[in-house]
């Protein structure tokens, strides 16, 4: 089968959340499948090219009054094709965030079919993601499917309701299939007006982690490597590692990870009631994340600021987006904890796992999905062919988040054996795109069907 992906994200030349790792995991996944994978991609003027192998012109068409260059690339032994504008109105610095980021993404779908329909490719499958390349959806269905294109048809992914919901509504419509990244997001947007008259497409696929870029045995940002046959050893360092590298006590404490961007979604009173409640515990704290939001940033500088001068031994928050941190922390952390109001997939608490730290979550979405607590959830995660494997909590009050870490913090006190258990048994749960890729085949199949 041929799959081509219209994104705007994509790990690791342009990642901004996990759209980007999505796009590119599920690509290789499906592309070691034996399948014909390619991404058609804009050039932005701050793609990191270190990770783009043999980039080069390939040719130029003309759309939409302006000249369009086509470069060629792989990135993670994925073919990419950048589309570059001459009009000079798009993808200059940023990925996100220019006040014509609607103009600029709709220009951007039109100029990739465009490319497409004069190439005389025929995919299969156009794959299309979130709002910024929803209007794929319905150009093809307006114009392409009817000149050279009409074998082709459009699957769609929600990777988070939250932005654009006009734009996702309105590809739900157009889609041949459309889906969402974990099964209980599937079910919380059901009633949705933008999934709602839809659902008779709507299939929800959990999203996986890619092995590779996630792995502690082969992981240059790791002080040794490790697998689960050596993750006290492994992590133990990895933890002194991280200790040593943002100034913290060397000690044997218990360390509270959290990796996030830092908005509403993520839980963010949460996230600052755990910061305290583990220092009270006597625990450690690393939160990595940023805020695009300027207010919510300062209001961490300054939660920062007053954590080092009264707990600047044991509480770190580094604010600012560092993905070599990112590993250590996975590694060098006992508990990954992610409090999100919602979440459509999450993949930190999949990475958390890949390297032997404990998630603890909200029971929201894919976390709800993929975190199964240790003394609650044993039915729910057999049911799953897994064992339990971290510590959840419902409600959005300070309450719940205490319940679930002062639970993980006395496992941690109190039986470091079977702590170490714990960590060696989530480390060998699969959580990996092997099974989603088989999914989205069968998705894919069944749209050519329709
Ligand atoms: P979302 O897409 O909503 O941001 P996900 O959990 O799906 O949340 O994906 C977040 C991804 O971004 C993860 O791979 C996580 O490791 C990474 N990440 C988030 N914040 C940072 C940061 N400040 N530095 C490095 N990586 C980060």
């Amino acid at each position: 089968m041929h799959i081509v992906h219209i994104a705007v994200e994509m790990a690791p030349i342009a990642k901004v959340g996990g759209l980007g790792d999505v796009v590119t995991s599920l690509s290789r996944a499906v592309q070691d499948l034996n399948h014909n994978v390619n991404i058609i991609f804009p050039k932005y003027d701050c793609l990191n090219l270190s990770h783009v192998k043999d980039l080069h012109y390939q040719r130029s068409y003309s759309w939409g009054g302006t000249e369009v260059k086509v470069w060629f690339g792989k990135v993670e032994s994925l073919s990419v094709y950048f589309l570059e504008p001459q009009n000079g109105i798009v993808w200059k610095g940023c990925v996100y965030g220019c006040n014509n980021d609607a103009e600029r993404f709709g220009f951007f779908c039109h100029a990739a079919l465009e490319f497409l329909h004069q190439g005389g490719l025929q995919p299969d499958i156009i794959h299309c993601h979130d709002w910024s390349s929803a209007p794929v959806a319905w150009l093809f269905k307006d114009h392409y499917m009817h000149y050279g294109l009409s074998k082709t048809r459009i699957v769609f992914t929600i990777h988070n309701l939250e932005f654009g919901a006009n734009y996702i509504a309105k590809a739900m419509q157009y889609a041949d299939k459309a889906t969402t990244v974990s099964h209980t997001y599937a079910k919380e947007v059901a009633g949705n007006p933008a999934v709602a008259p839809n659902l008779h497409k709507f299939h929800g696929i959990l999203n996986g982690i890619d092995l590779d870029i996630w792995d502690p045995y082969n992981d240059k940002f790791l002080p040794i490597p490790y697998t689960s046959e050596n993750v006290v050893e492994g992590k133990q360092a990895a933890k002194e590692a991280l200790q040593q590298r943002l100034g913290l006590k060397k000690s044997d404490l218990p360390v509270v990870g959290i990796i996030s961007r830092l908005t509403h979604q993520k839980g963010i009173h949460l996230i600052k009631h755990a910061i305290w409640r583990t220092l009270e515990r006597n625990g450690q704290v690393v939160l990595l994340g940023s805020a695009p939001d300027p207010r919510i940033q300062n209001d961490f500088v300054n939660l920062a600021n007053q954590l080092h001068s009264t707990h600047g031994d044991r509480a770190r928050l580094v604010l600012t987006y560092d993905e070599p941190l990112s590993h250590l922390i996975y590694a060098g952390a006992d508990f990954i904890l992610v409090p999100s109001i919602f979440e459509p997939c999450g993949l930190t608490q999949l990475t958390a796992m890949r390297y032997g730290s404990i998630p603890v979550v909200r029971k929201t979405g894919g976390l709800y999905d993929t975190v199964f607590d240790v003394d609650h959830d044993k039915a729910r995660a057999e049911a799953q062919g897994l064992e339990p494997n971290g510590f959840n909590f419902d409600g959005a009050d300070s309450g719940g988040v205490d319940y679930a870490l002062n639970r993980a913090l006395s496992a941690w006190y109190d039986g470091r054996d079977w702590f170490h258990s714990l960590c060696k048994r989530v480390m060998e749960q699969d959580w990996s795109w092997n099974r989603p890729a088989l999914e989205y085949m069968e998705l894919y199949h069944a749209a050519k069907k329709y």
